[in-house]
């Protein structure tokens, strides 16, 4: 055959990765491919093998050399509050984190500030490698739209809650809280709307789960309400399940039960629930929320840092549950980052349970990739490289200082690398949907400066307005600053 029938015989594609390491999370471990390649048409993968019989295969309109990269799927942050990051930093190291660190700036939040939070927040991510973001917000205006433009893909849920307008401020721990059943109304029907207009949208990218805040923030029948919103609509439903002390008491006192046994006997444990945390349930409880089918989402660094506890994910996994990996919000965590999420869940669940065997580096990194996907219902769609999947890809320069050395025998070290010593800023290129996002670490679709300039802005407002409302008197840290300690 002469060279020319060789080159019509190739197929098209838009873009060939070649020369990587793959980790195509195929399989039951990691899917490992030396000198591997993709190649993607029309936002997907349509074949993944050795870069040798892809590139002959292949006659491709770009070629990305990877060669000293690791080639993964896009990571996926299955549960995010991103307008916060406006106030990352205001609220760690504090009891009752909700009501003496966070509530008079939530108070103070405005449209304008969260959407900087989302923005910024929407940065941050992408530039660690994070291509599906869970996020979790009250609607306000432009918020879907960041997410959009930015050209990720999102998982948006619009809250739901019965809480009275001003929120937890002012409110005294322990004292039940009220619930008003006209703005829960409103916050279903907004979600809803929120759904009709931007569950599918940009060609997919963006979908939608309808968001009861906790089992403690809504009425009984406009929590049963929300589900059968949900099933009509074919929508998951992502909920704060037993997120700390604050909820257990309040349950007890409202409803005289433990969330996990509340919700088995309104008949909400099942395949249509993330539930987020479970921060305050016991083994017996973890295990039968995961027995109903539910997923589990675990923001260890959040909740490390607000309530000095590791969830039982090791215990809901163990019972056949699949859990993703979540960042929370940088009002608590103050990060938005999956590769220090996959440390983190690594190293506390170890700690917990006093044995290094536990969670080890591959297990937490299918937490961020496939298992995380299926958790949050995208399984079919993201969290592997398999032809036919969207081309959702990033490559981690292998070659940083903290990443070297590669090797491949008798230990292959770059899963442990990628857990361990990864800080996300070796991220070099982000591709969604087969569009490249980011390029060797220069974003395509984002104005960076801008964005900083606008979340600095925006901050300076939110905390000028706290420190100008007697509101702010409550907050805990107060003590740490008058002492000199921040
Ligand atoms: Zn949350």
């Amino acid at each position: 055959m002469t060279k020319a029938m060789a080159e019509t015989a190739q197929e098209r594609a838009d873009l060939l990765i070649v020369h990587g390491h793959l980790l195509t999370m195929r399989g039951a471990g990691v899917g490992y491919l030396p000198d591997g390649a993709l190649a993607v048409a029309g936002g997907r993968i349509i074949a993944a093998g050795p870069t040798g019989e892809l590139e002959a295969r292949f006659a491709a309109d770009n070629t990305l050399d990877a060669y000293g990269c690791a080639v993964l799927p896009g990571l996926v942050d299955a549960h995010m509050h991103t307008p916060w990051a406006v106030v990352r930093g205001v609220a760690q190291d504090v009891a009752h984190w909700m009501q003496k660190g966070l509530a008079p700036y939530a108070k103070h939040l405005s449209p304008q500030a969260a959407l900087a939070g989302t923005r910024l927040n929407v940065l941050e991510a992408l530039r660690a490698g994070t291509t599906t973001m869970g996020d979790y917000a009250t609607p306000f205006p432009g918020w879907a739209e960041v997410f959009d433009q930015a050209g990720v893909r999102a998982r948006l849920t619009p809250t739901i809650n019965a809480l009275p307008p001003g929120g937890m401020a002012g409110w005294r721990v322990g004292d039940l809280y009220p619930l008003d059943e006209k703005t829960g109304a409103a916050a279903l029907q907004n979600a809803l709307d929120f759904a009709d207009a931007w569950h599918g949208a940009a060609g997919g990218r963006i979908t939608v789960m309808l968001g009861p805040q906790g089992p403690d923030m809504i009425g009984r029948d406009q929590l049963l309400a929300v589900k059968a919103a949900a099933e009509a609509r074919g929508l998951m439903i992502h909920m704060h399940v037993a997120q700390g002390d604050r909820e257990i008491d309040q349950m007890l006192k409202r409803f005289g039960q433990r969330t996990p046994g509340y919700l088995a006997a309104i008949g909400y444990l099942d395949s249509q629930l993330l539930a987020v945390h479970l921060t305050e349930a016991t083994d017996a409880e973890t295990e039968m929320i995961a027995a109903g089918g539910a997923s589990m989402a675990l923001c260890s660094g959040s909740i490390g840092i607000i309530d000095g506890i590791v969830p039982p994910a090791h215990v809901f996994r163990r019972a056949g549950g699949r859990v993703a990996l979540g960042s929370d919000q940088a009002a608590g965590n103050n990060c938005n980052n999956i590769f220090n999420e996959m440390k983190l869940t690594a190293l506390f669940n170890k700690i917990k349970y006093r044995d290094p065997t536990v969670m080890p580096a591959w297990e937490v990194l299918r937490m961020a990739t496939i298992e995380g996907a299926q958790a949050i219902g995208l399984g079919d769609e993201v969290g592997s490289l398999e032809v036919g999947k969207a081309a959702d890809i990033i490559l981690v320069d292998l070659t940083e200082p903290n990443l070297l050395p590669i090797l491949d025998t008798p230990i292959r070290t770059i899963v442990p690398n990628l857990v361990y010593a990864a800080t996300g800023r070796e991220v070099r290129t982000v591709i969604v949907a087969g569009r490249v996002l980011m390029r060797d670490g220069a974003m395509q679709t984002l104005d960076a400066a801008a964005i900083r300039a606008d979340a600095q802005a925006a901050a300076q407002e939110v905390a000028r307005q706290v420190a100008a409302d007697p509101v702010h008197r409550e907050m805990a840290l107060l003590d740490a600053m008058a002492a000199g300690q921040l």
